[in-house]
């Protein structure tokens, strides 16, 4: 989880951490720190609680520093506080390590190598630089790199770590294990960074680092072996990305810029995944490998596992194959029975959330094909699986997702209809997915005109509940799901999103005065039974609001959102929730971008 930075070379240490630090802050953090120095073996290390301006305040004199690392912390072992911020240092203060992750024996190792040790903090990191810091002091003669990598040997668990060793200010150390890292080359400098985006202010040319693999980086050089010492070759190569795309521009949060980005989403899908001629154009391998399996598992988690219900439907029908959802935390520790010919969908905005990639491994071990969807080209579970399938949506900063969500369910369309029209089924060319997408993409656009009108909703009927419901049947249940999640994530009002004739089995009992309750109404078949489980809880006092779309409306309805294709519903109807909640944490006075307690990328277990 969250961020590492580190730089060593011709360049101002602290400068260059303190920007790639605040660039890696979408990451969600609850601490921050760095450690800096120089050939004149000059050192600094700061941390502080809270936000990156916070550590920026007690900066203090500048040391010209040459080489340094820094850290954004999303604690797991220990509560968020100086002591247990990073960098973390061993005892004599020699070595100190940034950590992403969790180490499992952490406790093992404790109590079987560091018995006589004291320990400042908490933390699991902490109880790794001290066993490198044992093996490297008590053998003097041991290279700091062997003592790492005996260390290494012995940690168990998910990291990302660079070390430094303060005798030595011209090195860092990085090792990985499940947690993303990443090397930037630079002239007469060289990064690591845990993310490419809080590195392309300094270079556009980067090296992947592989799980358990050490490299000694030093400025003019990076040399990667295994943990056995085996040298790694390995190409660099340049991203793609784009500085201008990680501003906020006018907005006054990401997440609004995100919402308002949809519409130009759907258009860049458009042009991304059809040819000269407007045909659908998804690459032959991944059609061949979806036609192939005998039924489709889906693996994700939060948003993306909700999106995943959002697309189940058309991709059933376009591709005649059962499609199954699989919340990856669940299917980590064991996967039912499987079909005969799966195929594996990871949908992940970032492409490093663990618990899919616990999956994914195990899949790749079976042997079974597999296709990610994400919004991060060269991303863990996009360079892992067979096949991979990019949004595009450009940087989505705010923790909680929103056009990575419409983004996944409209480019499994390409999919569908992809595989359907090479199946020759007639249900997939009369499926014009340009047209639709279009008339969805002006859908997002006709509710986005909406806010004021959504403001005044939220003011008058959210805005001092503690609890709310969406309901919905089939598909405008997927979408609850999802705007449920979306209002409690950044409003932290307790809501659930609910089938809407599974009320009445229990959960009506919560419905008290002054509730709200939220229909979804999309599908002209279903409607009007939504309506009858509406009028259920209003007579026990529920405070109603509808979401409907023209085809279903009646007059008195709250939000009407334009008429899309059913099968796109799910991309249409989520706008209006995803609005709500964005004005539900704004009125509340909440940090819209950055929630309590939540990170962007999931990448611990
Ligand atoms: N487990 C470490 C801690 O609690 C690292 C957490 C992180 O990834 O930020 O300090």
């Amino acid at each position: 989880m969250c961020g590492i930075v580190g730089v060593v070379g011709n360049r101002n240490a602290t400068d260059i951490l303190m920007q790639g630090l605040e660039k890696l802050e979408y990451r969600g953090y609850d601490s921050a720190g760095i450690f800096v120095t120089n050939a004149q073996h000059q050192s600094k290390l700061v941390k502080s609680v809270g936000r990156i301006e916070d550590l920026r305040q007690k900066l203090g004199i500048d040391i010209a520093g040459t080489a340094g690392i820094g850290h954004t912390r999303w604690a797991t072992h220990g509560k968020p506080s100086i002591e247990n911020a990073h960098p973390q240092t061993s005892t004599s203060g020699r070595f100190v390590l940034v950590h992403n992750g969790v180490i499992e024996n952490f406790k093992e190792i404790q109590d079987r190598y560091l018995k006589n040790d004291r320990f400042i903090g908490q933390t699991d990191t902490e109880i790794a630089v001290h066993l490198i810091a044992k093996f490297a002091e008590e053998d003097e003669k041991m290279p700091v790199l062997d003592a790492f990598k005996k260390a290494l040997d012995i940690i168990e668990g998910s990291y990302a770590f660079a070390l430094m060793d303060a005798e030595d200010p011209e090195t860092i150390y990085v090792a990985k294990n499940k947690s993303p890292l990443l090397l930037g080359l630079g002239d007469g400098y060289n990064m690591v960074c845990s993310d490419a985006m809080a590195m392309i202010r300094e270079t556009s040319e980067f090296m992947e680092i592989h799980d358990k693999e050490l490299v000694v980086l030093k400025k003019n050089s990076a040399m990667i072996t295994d943990y056995a010492g085996n040298p790694v070759t390995r190409d660099s190569y340049r991203a793609e990305l784009d500085l201008s795309d990680i501003g906020k521009g006018t907005y006054p949060y990401y997440m609004l810029k995100e919402i308002d980005e949809q519409p130009s989403v759907m258009r860049q899908l458009i042009q991304r995944y059809t040819d000269a001629d407007g045909a659908v154009n998804v690459s032959d391998a991944i059609v061949r490998a979806v036609q192939e399996a005998d039924r489709i598992y889906i693996i994700a988690a939060g948003t993306s596992y909700n999106a995943g219900f959002g697309a189940k439907m058309m991709l059933e029908a376009l591709t005649q194959t059962p499609v199954e959802l699989g919340l990856a935390s669940e299917w980590g520790y064991g996967m039912p029975i499987l079909s005969e010919r799966p195929l594996f969908i990871f949908l992940s905005q970032s492409g490093e959330t663990a618990d899919s990639r616990q999956v994914l491994v195990q899949v790749n071990e079976l042997g079974y094909p597999s296709l990610t969807v994400t919004n991060v080209p060269g991303s863990t579970l996009s360079r892992e699986a067979s096949y991979t399938l990019l949004i595009g949506a450009g940087p989505e900063i705010a923790v909680a997702s929103t056009k990575a969500y419409t983004g996944q369910i409209a480019t499994l369309a390409f999919l569908a209809k992809a595989v359907g029209e090479t199946d020759g089924l007639q249900a997939a060319s009369d499926f014009d997915l340009v047209k639709e997408l279009s008339v969805v993409a002006q859908s997002i656009e006709a509710s986005l005109s909406e806010k004021d009108k959504i403001a005044k909703i939220v003011q008058n009927r959210l805005l001092t509940t503690r609890s709310a419901f969406y309901i919905g049947r089939k598909q405008d249940y997927y979408v609850s799901m999802e705007a449920a999640l979306k209002l409690k994530e950044i409003s932290y009002v307790q809501c659930e999103g609910f089938a809407a004739g599974e009320l009445k089995h229990g959960t009506i009992s919560l419905i008290e005065k002054g509730v709200p309750v939220i229909a979804v109404l999309s599908d002209p078949l279903l409607a009007s039974h939504t309506r009858g489980n509406l009028m259920e809880v209003a007579a026990r006092g529920a405070s109603t609001i509808t979401i409907a779309v023209e085809a279903v409306a009646n007059p008195g309805d709250d939000i009407i959102v334009t008429n899309v294709h059913p099968w796109l519903s799910a991309i249409a109807m989520i706008v209006p929730t995803q609005l709500i909640a964005y004005e539900t944490s704004l009125q509340r006075g909440l940090d819209v971008d950055k929630p309590r307690n939540l990170a962007k990328a999931v990448t611990v277990e």
